[in-house]
């Protein structure tokens, strides 16, 4: 063993005594309800493909199309040999389903995130930010040269009183996730709009977890509230089924981003055909509002069975679902014998969550049918008894 190695485990081991080391699982079958994980079946209530998109026979025709004809890889970035007209299509489309002028693709959302944020508030400026901003958010105010500070989460009185104390900045940046992917809340826009308004602040929100699910035809919290934030960030990995993020706004500000982001700019471009899949998956999205349905009838037949096994629940009508377990221990323990009933859903303890709130986040698939969810309360029905969560 290396002096380093040495090093490393003993940092691993400081990881392991907190109870927070974390291993990987292998997903060996297509994004589905039902996958095998590490060799074992388990239905899977933990995905991020929402309306079922990633397994879906037309955008994957869409890729092996646009494969057969551009090859795998998009070969530079896009300033350089990397722009494809596939790339500049599915910008147009997303501007067009966001309701913006112009949209800007990025390798990830994480990236998005970043190559706005580290980019766009500069020095003078303040970014206020959720305390519960997902942590692309808070890497990208990290890199930012503009100043931080955290609003507790979703407190619209203590964003104001912010924004009253921060009125000698040059520039001021409200950042919220649209839907908060710990808690299932969904960011009160139309207060955080009028907020802004009132005292002259811009409105960027991240809609990783909103796209394809929230507003009456899927466009995300600006549909919901009916309010249109200067920007809207999101990620084409969790509805819309494919990989990639983007960011959407004025002409001008892509224009900026072309020019500044520096996650745009010294990035490879994502292969054409995952562009080709995104479009594909956008309009089937647009066009097929039952999907969005199914997901929401799954989202509250889930939500009712839970409380009515006496859990608590948090979050709103996103397909987000988090169940209070509290001690962190116990939490781990509870998704070790969901596991061992053939129901894959993590533990999610601090620091991602505050202390005493561990819980099984579950996520629900408009791809779920009801004798899988009807075995998922009846699991849960039995340990948390026996755990003595619920009586
Ligand atoms: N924002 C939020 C709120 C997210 O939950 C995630 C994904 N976990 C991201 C951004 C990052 O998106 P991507 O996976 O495309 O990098």
């Amino acid at each position: 063993m290396l002096p380093f190695d040495g090093w490393l485990h003993g940092r691993l081991n400081e990881v392991k005594a907190a109870g927070l080391y974390r291993e990987l699982r292998t997903m060996e079958t297509a994004p589905q309800p039902e996958m095998m994980v590490d060799g074992q079946k388990q239905i899977v209530f933990s995905s991020n493909n929402y309306l079922g998109l990633a397994n879906d026979k037309r955008v994957i025709a869409a890729a092996l199309n646009t494969l057969n004809q551009y090859g795998v890889g998009s070969s530079g970035s896009r300033l350089t040999t990397g722009n494809s007209d596939w790339h500049q299509e599915l910008e147009k489309r997303i501007a067009d389903f966001k309701q913006k002028e112009a949209a800007l693709l990025f390798s990830s959302g994480y990236l998005a995130n970043i190559g706005v944020l580290s980019s766009l508030p500069g020095k003078g400026d303040v970014i206020l930010s959720d305390q519960y901003n997902h942590a692309s958010i808070i890497d990208g105010c990290r890199l930012s040269r503009a100043e931080t500070l955290i609003y507790q989460h979703v407190d619209m009185e203590d964003l104001e009183k912010k924004l009253i104390d921060t009125a000698c900045y040059q520039r001021r940046f409200i950042v919220t996730d649209g839907v908060f992917s710990m808690d299932g809340t969904i960011a009160p826009l139309d207060r955080i709009s009028e907020l802004a308004n009132r005292y002259d602040a811009y409105v960027i929100v991240d809609d990783a977890h909103a796209t394809g699910v929230v507003g009456k035809n899927g466009r995300g919290t600006s549909e919901y509230f009916g309010v249109l934030p200067d920007i809207v960030i999101g990620t084409l990995s969790k509805a819309v089924g494919t990989e990639g993020g983007f960011a959407a706004g004025s002409h001008v500000f892509i224009k900026f981003l072309i020019n500044h982001a520096r996650t745009f700019i010294f990035q490879t471009a994502i292969p054409p055909a995952s562009c080709a899949a995104s479009y594909t998956a956008l309009g089937i999205i647009e066009q097929e509002g039952e999907k969005r349905q199914h997901l929401y009838y799954n989202i509250k037949k889930l939500k009712t069975g839970l409380c009515s096994l006496g859990y608590q629940v948090k979050g709103e009508n996103t397909a987000i679902i988090p169940v209070i377990i509290g001690d962190d221990r116990t939490a781990v323990t509870f998704s070790k014998k969901l596991q061992e009933k053939g129901i894959y859903a993590p533990a999610i303890r601090p620091p991602t969550v505050p202390a005493g709130e561990s819980r099984i986040r579950l996520t629900v698939t408009a791809d779920h049918d009801v004798k899988e969810i009807t075995y998922l309360l009846k699991v849960f029905d039995f340990i948390g008894r026996e755990l003595r969560i619920i009586k």
